[in-house]
């Protein structure tokens, strides 16, 4: 249940009233909310006068949940940066999987400035499957990043592997990326909720939709309301290809959910030849962004170079998601 408390509720009877009712206080942009375990569905006689509106959940999808806002949130990165709310933007997202040295990010950032994409990724702290593949340049990378984002005026989105450096991470990046490895990491959920910064959380491959949308509610139970999700591929019976992507799954969230939803192409099928076809299969979803690996030269790639896009061929894929934008209503950013 969310318990949207009267503005000018007494705080020593709204920390009584959460206390008594096991629930989270969260101050939101335009209110003080009670969020309780989900199984209570009727509000005591004598919490009712601090009551605003009361919004009983089915399920621990709370703050997430289209019953609390009805419309997607809006998240801003700049005056021109706007994704989810009351815009139909689609934002992609582009870059190699890993920050690889200053020649190869300046190339990837000079792709987007060409094509007047926004937002540079590019991981620093990778998560790798083997012990003996390459782990990121780590803070080097992180600091190469911040200094061609500012360079070229692009927002950066990188990720975050382990609680060691989060904090760096939540300092340097424009939006926070959530691995799908460690999605579940509380400490990371924990310390990504008490920043105010933009969070992608990337869906676990072997995650329900509840347990993913839940991952969410630790961060925006915690008091960050700027959370987007993305799905990137589950692990199934198929091995021809790497995951597979849960467009049903997207479905739900667009439905379900009041967070904005961005698609991963790149790590779902992981194979280059694939990504072109699924993007622009994600884009016909109308979702709220696109995240798509690119590389110079994928074939010397240290991380995930069997899926990047060579420049030309993202070039490529990028015109021809614009009639789908404008087919489905979106505005391709
Ligand atoms: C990545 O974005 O490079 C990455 C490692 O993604 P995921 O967490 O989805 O595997
Ligand atoms: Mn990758």
């Amino acid at each position: 249940m969310i318990i949207e408390l009267k503005k000018n509720t007494d705080k020593k009877f709204a920390e009584t009233a959460s206390k008594e009712l096991s629930a989270i206080m969260v101050e939101t942009k335009t209110s003080t909310v009670l969020v309780t375990p989900s199984k209570l569905k009727k509000l005591d006689e004598k919490f009712q006068a601090i009551a605003e509106k009361v919004i009983v959940t089915e399920d621990d999808i709370q703050l997430a949940g289209k019953k609390y806002l009805s419309q997607t949130r809006q998240i801003k990165l700049a005056e021109n940066i706007c994704i989810g709310g009351k815009t139909t933007n689609t934002v992609v997202i582009t870059g190699p999987c890993s920050v690889e040295s200053e020649e190869q990010i300046t190339m990837s950032a000079e792709l987007c400035i060409s094509l007047g994409v926004k937002i540079l990724r590019a991981g620093a702290f990778k998560p790798r499957t083997s012990p003996y593949s390459f782990q990121g340049m780590g803070m080097e990378g992180l600091i190469l990043l911040k200094k061609i984002g500012k360079k070229f005026g692009l927002k950066i989105i990188t990720e975050v592997r382990d609680s060691t450096h989060v904090n760096d991470i939540i300092e340097f990046a424009d939006i926070i990326q959530i691995g799908a490895k460690s999605m579940y990491d509380h400490g990371i959920l924990k310390s990504c909720a008490k920043a105010k910064k933009p969070v992608l959380l990337k869906r676990g491959f072997g995650t329900t939709l509840q347990e993913f949308v839940q991952a969410a509610e630790f961060i925006l139970s915690g008091g960050n309301e700027n959370v987007i999700l993305c799905e990137r591929g589950i692990r199934t019976f198929e091995t021809k290809t790497r995951f597979t992507l849960d467009l049903c799954g997207v479905s739900y969230l667009k439905e379900f959910t009041n967070l904005p939803v961005i698609l991963d192409p790149s790590h779902a099928i992981g194979y280059a030849y694939g990504v072109p076809d699924l993007a622009r299969a994600c884009m016909a979803m109308g979702v709220e962004g696109l995240l798509i690996e690119t590389h110079p030269d994928p074939s010397v790639a240290k991380s995930d170079a069997s899926q990047q896009l060579n420049h030309q061929q993202f070039s490529e894929l990028y015109q021809s998601l614009k009639p789908i934008a404008a087919a489905v209503g979106r505005n391709l950013i």
